[in-house]
């Protein structure tokens, strides 16, 4: 692709650090592990955090130590990342899918608690596409009906709601570090919790089931290798250092591309201001206007692919995967005519203003092809 859908940002000084660690005989469970955490901690104001191998390792964490198992329910959007219901369903709990609002293709508020049952134990808050949920009314309805609130703040490192950062609000909250993310460290994650309960048990269940006064050879419960190296902590330190100017490149990327685009009368933009909230940008995600269908996003996706520019459509909807077959009649309008007319766009720190004109001109011409 001659503009690619995504490309992380690694300068020296991440080169550097990943360098020193590999001149030191400490690869797993060192010291940049704890400074890691101890900086993600700080950065979202939490007391505890735990860091994972990855985004999935970490939701999978929250589900398995809140206790939540056997048809348990969780609240979760289908319009979003499989790992947040595969995460519930590892601990052969149930997903129950929710529709979003067509606005921030977040989960709609007003359509949870229609969904609540008493087997119903905790909603899996997605903030999607960095856009913050409505956290205090999420929070209400979990206190209400006491459910665990799960924040799952993977693409939504930085994002704040009403003056508060995502993942500072629910029992416990993920973030993720693959390469498309605001910061990477490869492959990775993050939990942050104010339980510190919750935490050792977490830090346990990531390494094989041992806790701190364990020997290496004693297992309290059955756990898993969900470590992170040194490697990827050294990287996830230096990208954290550059997170402010991090997140403000790619809100000028983002409003870059709305200067470009807003006068497209074919497309809804993303929302570029969330009132109260400050947007963590994470994709770039257009959707062709009502009056269009998948067939034609899947065919200007295949022109603007043949143009070399980067594309995907972000997301399908997980109640229609194959290995969710069982959930296929569950009847979700707003995220199945939203998600049939998404596509994301190419979006990276470092994507300058004549790439992101080319991406607005083969826009136009793959539209006028559409008619
Ligand atoms: C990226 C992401 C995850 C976790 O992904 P990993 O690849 O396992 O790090 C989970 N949920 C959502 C919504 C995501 O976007």
């Amino acid at each position: 692709m001659k503009i690619p859908l995504s490309q992380p940002d690694i300068t020296e000084a991440e080169i550097e650090a990943v360098t020193a660690v590999l001149r030191t005989s400490r690869l797993s469970l060192g010291p940049k592990l704890e400074e890691f955490e101890h900086a993600m901690a700080s950065y979202v104001g939490m007391p505890h955090a735990v860091a994972v191998n990855s985004g999935t390792s970490g939701l999978h964490l929250c589900v398995r130590a809140l206790g939540i198992g056997d048809e348990d329910e969780v609240i979760v959007p289908s319009f979003t990342f499989i790992a947040a219901a595969n995460a519930i369903r590892y601990e052969r709990a149930r997903p129950v899918f929710v529709d979003i609002e067509p606005h921030t293709l977040n989960l709609d508020p007003e359509k949870i608690e229609a969904a609540i049952t008493p087997r119903t134990r905790a909603i899996m808050a997605v903030h999607s596409f960095g856009v913050p949920l409505p956290i205090d009314a999420i929070l209400a309805i979990a206190k209400r009906h006491d459910l665990f609130v799960i924040e799952d703040a993977c693409e939504a490192v930085g994002a704040e709601y009403k003056g508060c950062q995502a993942g500072s609000f629910g029992h416990a909250a993920v973030f993720a570090f693959y390469p498309n993310k605001q910061v990477t460290t490869g492959e990775g994650g993050m939990i942050v919790t104010g339980d510190v309960a919750l935490a050792c048990r977490m830090r346990a269940l990531r390494n094989q089931g041992r806790y701190d006064s364990d020997d290496w050879f004693q297992h309290q419960e059955i756990g898993y290798n969900y470590r992170i190296s040194e490697i990827n902590c050294a990287l996830g330190i230096e990208q954290l250092k550059r997170i402010s100017e991090i997140l403000s490149r790619r809100e000028e990327v983002a409003k870059a591309y709305h200067r470009e685009l807003e006068d497209i009368r074919e497309l809804i933009l993303p929302p570029i201001h969330v009132a109260g909230s400050r947007i963590s940008w994470f994709v770039y995600v257009v959707r062709l206007a009502g009056n269009f269908t998948a067939h034609h996003r899947d065919k200007l996706m295949s022109y603007l692919q043949s143009e070399g520019i980067g594309c995907a459509r972000y997301f399908a909807p997980i109640h229609l995967q194959p290995s969710y077959a069982e959930w296929r009649e569950t009847h979700l309008p707003v995220t199945e005519s939203e998600s049939a007319r998404t596509l994301a766009l190419p979006f990276f720190n470092r994507l300058s203003q004549a790439q992101i004109s080319e991406v607005g001109k083969a826009l136009r011409s793959g539209l006028r092809m559409l008619d």
